[in-house]
């Protein structure tokens, strides 16, 4: 992988260096004196001719085709272009960077009768240009002084139809603004079909790699506004938004050509300030991405830099902060070296993704050197530029794509043992939660029992002393709130003693539980009555809402069961046993108390037994 995109790096720096044939420079025609050739049989028809070499010059002049066909002119001399005047001696002295002059050149064409093409560059920092009588450009305003002098940045294309083999360019530049004036890059020369096709191609170049910029900053924005914590995402969007606003500055100038009227201070401004903001960018953004082997200080250096250099440049005029420029320049030819050695270091050092970071960066470096020297390479620099550019977006998006992908697949890997452990977690709630549940199951069952245990008598199975006293307390107390009667009947064994010692107490224990089921079986469950061993051989019945005829009823209905069991007791003057019950009944109006209740039930109990037992006694 690593070795496929080397060696497509490789191919696009060789490619690059190929756009530019060595060749060309020895051959290509030049003008002399004012005048040039280019009827040369050599020359083929999609040649493209850099108009360079010696043009008429014309200091502080500004001179119309008539002024040159009646011969009036008063020509300096010759200036070789393109070339910045001030450069230019006159009588001994250099040129003043500002001021005003006419250039011409006189071209020999081929083919008259084909359509020919110019395009024309950025001038400083305004210019007029005529073919033969005719005005064909017009960028800014040329004037005499500072005032009438009006700069505009923005590059043209002409077409032009010769009258004849000669062909007469005639050139005002005026300069009150720039830090020099004059031509800096070659105007072109051609047939118009190739003209177009190579303005065509510039244009698209520029216009596709200001897209990628400008889309790439999005993206990286977007990315990072979602990322915070790493910032070095939204860094790198920033940049690219940046170099996408200096690209349209630059080249073709799409700015002036989206708005023709922008001021050109403002936008030389934006030029410069961008680029400084590139440089603090890129910066911030190598501390952020390789943070140990980034020097803080020299970041901080950075800033401090960009800042001074920002506000000047903001402050000043383009021809003052012009003059500072190459202290920066200095100071990007620092910074990108020390930003080289960060990634080497960082590639060193194995850090992810610092590979192709450094491979970028190299790109990127080798064109931006192009660039920064550009007046040394003028036409074929921009392509480079762009390659580079292009690269650099490239790998380092491939760089933080690497970066996000590896915080993905952590997250995905947490994620997943997150559900794994969840799972686990769930699988041993369930567990917990059914050996809970059971187990309450049992304590519950076991209180039940417990309570049942501590309600019932353990040899009769009818309800103890205790739940009797429990039940008849709260029966007397909604019998109170209800108004309705409640009766109690009190049972004894008649002759007991006697059975126990005849028998055996075994067989005693027997017939308790005998009696018992058989007073049981006398109550109806819906009446919500209760059957208790109230002691010994002594049962208790309570009938609630059942006042004395019901109750007498149920009571006869007992005596009559247990004589039903036909136990046989010699003892006894009946021969079977038998029981005696004493009734009480409060009514819904009387005094419902305990304790006078059950002795009621008692005494009857005793009246009963008294008369002859085997029988009930109410009042
Ligand atoms: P009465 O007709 O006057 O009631 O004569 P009684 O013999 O039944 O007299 P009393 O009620 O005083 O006798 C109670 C007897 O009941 C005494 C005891 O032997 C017997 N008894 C009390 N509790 C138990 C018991 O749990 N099992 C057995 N087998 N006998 C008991
Ligand atoms: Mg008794
Ligand atoms: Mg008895």
């Amino acid at each position: 992988m690593r070795r496929h995109l080397f060696l497509m790096i490789t191919l696009v720096i060789v490619l690059a260096g190929c756009a530019k044939p060595p060749s060309d420079t020895d051959e290509k025609p030049k003008s002399f004196s004012g005048r040039m050739d280019l009827t040369d049989s050599k020359m083929k028809a999609d040649e493209l001719v850099d108009l360079n070499g010696e043009w008429a010059f014309y200091w502080r002049q500004l001179l119309e085709p008539k002024d040159l066909s009646s011969g009036t002119e008063q020509r300096t001399g010759y200036i070789d272009m393109p070339s910045n005047w001030y450069k230019h001696t006159m009588d001994g002295d250099k040129l003043p960077r500002n001021g005003f002059a006419t250039f011409a050149l006189q071209l020999r064409v081929s083919d008259p009768d084909q359509v020919k093409g110019l395009i024309l560059p950025v001038m400083y920092s305004n210019y007029k240009l005529w073919v033969d009588d005719r005005l064909v450009a017009v960028s800014g305003q040329v004037g005499t002084d500072r005032k009438s002098s009006i700069p505009q940045k923005s590059t043209r294309v002409v077409y032009f139809h010769p009258q004849s083999e000669q062909v007469q360019l005639l050139l005002q530049i005026s300069n009150y603004h720039n830090y020099a004036g004059g031509m800096w890059e070659p105007i072109v020369y051609g047939s118009a079909s190739v003209i177009q096709n190579k303005h065509d191609w510039t244009s698209a170049e520029q216009y596709l790699l200001l897209g990628i910029i400008f889309l790439s900053g999005i993206y990286h924005i977007g990315l990072g506004s979602f990322h915070k914590k790493d910032s070095s995402l939204f860094l790198f969007g920033v940049f690219c938004l940046v170099a996408a606003i200096r690209n349209t500055t630059t080249g073709v100038v799409p700015l002036t050509k989206l708005l023709p009227n922008f001021p050109w201070e403002i936008g030389m401004k934006l030029e410069y300030i961008t680029l400084y903001l590139m440089v603090l960018l890129l910066a911030l953004f190598i501390q952020r991405l390789f943070p140990e082997e980034s020097l803080r200080r020299f970041t901080r250096l950075t800033f401090v830099t960009v800042i001074i250099y920002s506000v000047l440049t903001m402050a000043l005029n383009a021809d003052q902060y012009y003059r500072i420029l190459i202290y920066f320049q200095l100071f990007m030819a620092a910074a990108l070296l020390y930003a080289m050695t960060v990634f080497v270091r960082a590639t060193l050092r194995q850090r992810e993704g610092a590979f192709y970071a450094m491979i970028g960066f190299s790109v990127f470096m080798l064109t931006a050197a192009f660039d920064l020297f550009r007046f040394l390479f003028t036409t074929t620099a921009q392509i480079v530029y762009s390659l580079g550019v292009v690269t650099f977006i490239v790998c380092f998006s491939f760089v933080l794509s690497k970066k996000l992908a590896v915080s993905f697949k952590m997250t995905q890997q947490l994620a997943d043992k997150l559900v794994e452990l969840n799972e686990g977690l769930d699988k041993k709630v369930r567990e917990r939660t059914f050996v809970i549940e059971e187990s309450n199951k049992k304590l519950e069952k076991l209180n039940r029992q417990l309570r049942e245990w501590s309600m019932v008598d353990g040899l009769t199975g009818v309800s103890n002393r205790r739940h009797f006293d429990d039940f008849l307390s709260s029966g007397l107390a909604i019998s109170r709130e209800e108004e309705t009667p409640l009766t109690l009947l009190l049972l004894d064994i008649d002759n007991f003693k006697r059975y126990n010692d005849q028998y055996g107490h075994i067989q005693g224990d027997f017939i308790l539980q005998e009696v018992a089921q058989a007073v049981k079986s006398c109550l109806v469950p819906e009446d919500g009555g209760l059957a208790a061993r109230y002691g010994g051989e002594e049962f208790a019945v309570v009938l609630p809402r059942c006042g004395k005829d019901g109750a007498e009823r149920t009571a006869n209905n007992i005596c009559e069961a247990v004589r039903q069991l036909q136990i046989p007791h010699v003892q006894s003057e009946a021969g079977i046993v038998t029981v005696s019950i004493g009734a009480a009944t409060v009514d819904s109006d009387a005094d419902k108390d305990y304790k006078k209740l059950i002795e009621l039930a008692d005494r009857n109990l005793y009246k009963a037994k008294s008369r002859g037992k085997n029988r009930v006694c109410f009042d």
